[in-house]
């Protein structure tokens, strides 16, 4: 073999050599390194991932029924918008923690739009209300919702009581913190009005339209940015409005009902209000597959069942019975990430060991004469323990540069 014809042999040796390698380091990078991390996770994991400009995501905070139970809150939908906007579509009994598991700052979990007054979808109002001051929202928070067949059926009624029946709460925070954040702004909307605009803002429409649920009230609501429909039933019977407005939606969540065999077996209903309550107060996995095949969203999503291993498939093979598209029945911390293009459905994975993230402005200090203060009976119980606080006060005050006086 001559000088080039070795050279030749040899180069064109490494080049399939260098092939083969390739290969074999490219199959092991994605599927067996025992040191890189997989290319996609597919988990979302809070706090560590941006929105596009034209991406929502919708996170499903509360996806079960008004008996509590560890795997589901009641009702409570999180929308989250490229543009950082963000909205919180009920807020059914034990939602707060999950929605307190997204890691993100109370200051823009502050507009919250209720469908209907049961305890099921705003019963953690008051969670996020006291708790997300004691998590450093300075914001006020802003409550949309129906009014009601008479004033005390309303919105406005039930969050006047809520704070009234909080006032030991509020008047116990009075010059001990920042309270700005108590601030209650209440937006009523008559529930009849069809197609009814009750948000314009940062180029976010909120529209509502009737709902039928257990007495006159209810509302869906219809959420429409950059060419995205997001809609939302909260509770109803499957009705026009809802058939005629939220067709064509990219996503639509509609409540779907366990059906009345399994409210019997499972939930212990007489076999009359399970069919009552299975089939006319509520929408029946039938039922919501029907009213989905005649509005034909990108992505049908159930909610407001107990979700498992021996429900899922009864509720799925009804639901096949009416409607053969694409379907998500959710289970609390359920993402959905939805742009024109694509629509990817993963779980959260959640960190228990959460603690509020910071406020996006400067706190205040609290109004020490604002304080409603002790009784002397009250106070003549104290034990002081000067020389242990006084230690206290000087260590943070040294640490921090700071001259906050020991009280007497
Ligand atoms: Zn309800
Ligand atoms: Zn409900």
């Amino acid at each position: 073999m001559n000088k080039s014809i070795r050279s030749t042999f040899l180069v064109c040796s490494l080049v399939v050599l260098s092939f083969v390698l390739s290969v074999l380091t490219v199959g092991a990078t994605e599927e067996t390194s025992p040191v890189k991390a997989l290319a996609d996770r597919d988990v979302y994991y809070p706090g560590t991932e941006d929105l596009a400009p034209d991406e929502m995501r919708v996170i499903a905070c509360g996806t079960g029924m008004p008996n509590a139970r560890p795997k589901q809150a009641a009702a409570c939908w999180l929308v989250e918008l490229g543009n950082g906007d963000k909205f919180i579509f009920d807020i059914g009994t034990g939602s707060a923690e999950r929605l307190s598991a997204m890691k993100i700052p109370y200051d823009y979990l502050d507009k919250v739009f209720i469908g209907h007054l049961h305890s099921d979808h705003f019963g953690d109002l008051d969670a996020l209300w006291v708790g997300g001051v004691v998590g450093n929202r300075i914001n006020p928070l802003r409550i949309w919702g129906p009014k009601g067949h008479k004033t005390e059926y309303g919105t406005a009624y039930a969050i006047e009581h809520m704070e009234k029946m909080l006032t030991w709460d509020k008047g116990s925070r009075l010059g001990n913190v920042d309270i700005r954040g108590l601030e209650l702004e209440v937006h009523e909307f008559d529930y009849k009005a069809v197609n009814n605009a009750i948000y314009n803002e940062n180029g976010v429409k909120i529209s509502t339209i009737p709902a039928i649920h257990a007495l006159d009230g209810p509302v869906s609501f219809i959420l429409e940015w950059k060419g995205l429909k997001f809609a939302y039933s909260s509770d109803t019977f499957p009705n026009k409005w809802w058939r005629e407005h939220t067709a064509g939606s990219d996503i639509a969540i509609h409540e779907c009902f366990l059906p009345p065999s399994l409210l019997i077996t499972k939930q212990g209903f007489t076999p009359g209000t399970a069919l009552n309550v299975g089939t006319q107060v509520h929408t029946s996995p039938a039922q919501f597959g029907k009213i989905m095949s005649e509005i034909k969203p990108r992505i049908a999503v159930g909610y407001h069942f107990f979700n498992d291993f021996d429900t899922a498939p009864v509720v799925t093979a009804d639901i096949r019975k009416t409607y053969d598209g694409l379907l998500a029945l959710a289970v609390d911390y359920m993402v959905f990430n939805v742009t024109k293009e694509d629509i990817k459905v993963r779980m959260a994975a959640i960190d228990e060991d959460i603690w509020p993230q910071p406020a996006t402005q400067p706190k205040i200090p609290a109004e020490l004469d604002k304080r409603i203060g002790f009784s002397k009976e009250t106070i003549s119980g104290r034990l002081p323990f000067a020389d242990i606080v006084k230690d206290m006060f000087d260590e943070v005050n040294k640490k921090y540069g700071t001259e906050v006086p020991l009280p007497h």
